[in-house]
């Protein structure tokens, strides 16, 4: 299934000049669900790891069954303050104002190989950040895994010592 077609492209949200790319009418449609996730998958195909992470929110949607199908645990990013144990942060750079991550402190053992996936690859500061969180937990970062990457923005070149991968290019 060619899931561009059922992407459904915002204009100016959540701010003028914006184009948004809504997954939620590929989540909707059966098909497009299941071949969103499959697809994905696909790109794991002999590659070693132990866990998948994703970002909240767009990325447990997709990592959460990937894991499942591989048999594998899977991590989640939190915004700021949402998860109950001890926890480690980063702070990254927004457009305007910065924004905080957390994961887990013993959520990663060292040496333990992970792989991040999410739905849409931006300017790459998310991902960034993710990176550098696991990094500082002695994980080991082997891919990272989009459905969508908006090429223009160039979010690659902010994670080029990595092994990075996107299902549909825009
Ligand atoms: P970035 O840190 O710039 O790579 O953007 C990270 C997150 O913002 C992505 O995981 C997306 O969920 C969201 N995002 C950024 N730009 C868009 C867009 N044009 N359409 C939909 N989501 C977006």
């Amino acid at each position: 299934m060619d899931l561009k077609t059922i992407i459904r492209e915002v204009p100016d949200f959540p701010k003028e000049g914006i184009l948004f790319y809504d997954i939620t009418t590929i989540l909707q449609n059966p098909e497009g669900l299941k071949a969103s996730i499959d697809q994905i998958q696909e790109k794991l195909e002999g590659v070693e790891f132990d866990y998948i992470i994703g970002p909240e929110s767009r990325g447990f949607i997709f990592g959460v069954p990937v894991a499942y199908n591989m048999g594998k645990g899977f991590l989640p990013i939190r915004k700021q303050g949402k998860l109950p144990y001890k926890t480690k942060s980063k702070e990254y750079a927004l457009e305007y104002g910065t924004a905080t991550i957390e994961m887990h402190v013993d959520a990663i053992k060292p040496g333990d190989k992970v792989v991040i996936i999410d739905d849409l690859l931006a300017t790459g500061g998310t991902s960034k950040a993710t990176v550098e969180l696991v990094e500082s937990l002695g994980g080991e970062v082997v891919k990272l895994l989009y459905l969508i990457e908006l090429d223009f923005l160039k979010g690659r070149d902010k994670l080029k010592n990595y092994n990075v991968d996107s299902i549909i290019h825009k």
